[in-house]
């Protein structure tokens, strides 16, 4: 980690993506991961100009995607409370057609979803061809609430790991691309989220006490966390971790690696059987 280091917002995003890259195999180090990375996007108003050309390229790509329908794009996010999973969404995939972005957010399995496996209700949700699914929480509840609460046998929850990678290596077989962002934030920047969640009456709708009784369990749910990052980031779906405790930053570098990754995946519009000037309207 290179604080005082200046890195231009122009910086190609694959040297932005190495810095919140989790490798395959390799230990997260997640309580040495800085929540702030100052050093990346130090100005405010660079990244907000570079996130609103992100949302845009994303949109033109979205198109693309749709047009071409061949393949899909998975984008999961994961977090603890306040962490901005929502306004992820709505800062970075605001630009986009609603016809082509689907959001799905898991709460607590419903009496059904307890009936079936863990995974039924996510594979329900993964994008058909040309699509881009954005998760709101995902299956990885099921290796962190789940486990730090005690929800399910320790030795089932153990065996997940394996059928998460397995599930995953399956999706991006055919056709899924898989995009995963861990959104990392201090507890101390929890704390004053929370409390605006009590200061404003705009904002009393979110606030849920049970919020509280998972900040007590801090240390479990970061432990979870970084279990989760060593062994779940995969060759086929690597897991990013995105400095959280500014959400312009936070917006501007998910958009970028959105981006870059949609741009490596290429979508093309399809060949036509028949070309323009064969036809004219009177
Ligand atoms: P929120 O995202 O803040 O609206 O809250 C959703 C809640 O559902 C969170 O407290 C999650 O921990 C919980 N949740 C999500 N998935 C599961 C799961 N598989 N099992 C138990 N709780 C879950
Ligand atoms: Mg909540």
């Amino acid at each position: 980690m290179l604080p005082y280091c200046r890195i231009a917002f122009s910086m190609d995003w694959k040297t932005l993506d190495a810095e919140v890259l989790v490798e395959a195999g390799a230990k997260s180090a997640l309580s040495q991961r800085d929540p702030l990375r100052e050093d990346l996007f130090p100005d405010k108003d660079e990244a907000k100009a570079l996130l609103a050309t992100c949302a845009e390229a994303i949109d033109a790509l979205q198109d693309r995607l749709y047009a071409e329908q061949k393949r899909s794009l998975l984008v999961i996010l994961q977090g603890i409370d306040t962490s901005g999973k929502d306004g992820t969404v709505r800062g970075v995939f605001n630009a986009c057609g609603p016809l082509g972005v689907n959001v799905t957010a898991f709460g607590q399995p419903n009496e059904l979803e307890l009936k079936h496996d863990y995974l039924w209700r996510v594979h329900q949700a993964t994008p058909r061809r040309g699509l881009i699914a954005i998760f709101n929480r995902s299956h990885y509840e099921d290796v962190l609430v789940v486990k730090v609460k005690g929800l399910a046998p320790a030795a089932a929850i153990e065996r997940r790991y394996a059928q998460i990678n397995a599930f995953e290596h399956h999706l991006t077989e055919n056709g899924v691309t898989i995009v995963k962002f861990m959104l990392h934030i201090s507890k101390d920047e929890q704390r004053k989220r929370l409390q605006k969640r009590l200061d404003d009456p705009a904002k009393h709708w979110k606030f849920n006490p049970g919020d509280l009784e998972d900040r007590a369990l801090w240390d479990d749910f970061a432990a979870a966390y970084e279990t989760v990052l060593d062994r779940c980031s995969t060759e086929h779906a690597p897991w990013r971790v995105i400095p959280a405790d500014k959400k312009w930053r936070r917006n501007a570098i998910i958009a970028s690696v959105v981006r870059g990754v949609l741009e490596e995946m290429d979508p093309q519009y399809p060949a036509m059987s028949w070309k323009p000037e064969d036809f004219a309207i009177e």
